[in-house]
């Protein structure tokens, strides 16, 4: 489990992260998925990520340093319809950039909310991320808002969609940032790829 995490810096340029001597994961996901929750209930700290009234305020890079050996990264949110095209494009260089260019990064963690049926936009992105050979794993948030079974549900068809995709399934962790469920799978998972 995490016992450390502290915020280091926040930053535009990838160029301008910490330097690259220790792993990485970076989280991302649609604006509103619950990334600064899951951030926070990752690190049991409920105010290291804000959680955000408004949703693609924050475009930034930002790093956290967790438990001294590795690198939690909250990437700002996709897909907010409100901002404007060039803030989109700004976005987009400056995501894309970070992504393909970050030496140390293990894995992007892309947020799903287990609510809804397969997003195109998700879809969109974990594709962009296939062509880019840039490692990522599903996470599906907010499970404690519908019965298990239509989490389940809900799932299932996002990995089969993932499916078609890839061919193959990707690694996913289903949670709630409410009632904890997944942290100690998802943590673990971190933290056994850190060691390695
Ligand atoms: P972000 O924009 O992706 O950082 O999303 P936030 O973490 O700010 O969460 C967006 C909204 O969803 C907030 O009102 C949160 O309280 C709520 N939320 C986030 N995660 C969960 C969850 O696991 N369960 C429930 N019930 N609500 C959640």
């Amino acid at each position: 489990m995490i016992k450390k995490a502290s915020f280091l810096i926040s930053n535009t340029d990838y160029k301008k992260c910490p330097p690259p001597t220790m792993p990485e994961f970076a989280f991302i996901g649609r604006s509103n998925v619950g990334k600064s929750s899951l951030v926070n209930m990752l690190t049991g700290n409920k105010n290291l990520a804000k959680i955000s009234g408004k949703p693609g305020k924050t475009q930034l890079i930002n790093h956290f340093l967790i438990d001294d050996i590795w690198y939690l990264v909250d990437l700002p949110g996709y897909g907010f319809a409100k901002v404007s095209k060039g803030i989109k494009s700004t976005w987009e260089k400056m995501i894309s950039d970070y992504l393909t260019n970050r030496e140390n990064l293990v894995a992007v963690c892309v947020l799903i909310d287990s609510r809804l049926d397969p997003q195109k936009i998700d879809l969109e992105f974990i594709t962009w991320c296939g062509e880019n050979e840039i490692p990522f794993i599903l996470i599906f948030t907010k499970s404690d808002k519908q019965s298990k079974t239509k989490t389940l549900g809900n799932v299932r068809k996002f990995l089969d969609s993932a499916k078609e995709i890839f061919g193959d399934e990707p690694d996913y962790f289903i949670t709630s940032s409410q009632n904890g469920e997944g942290k100690v799978e998802l943590v673990s998972f971190i933290e056994n790829e850190v060691q390695e």
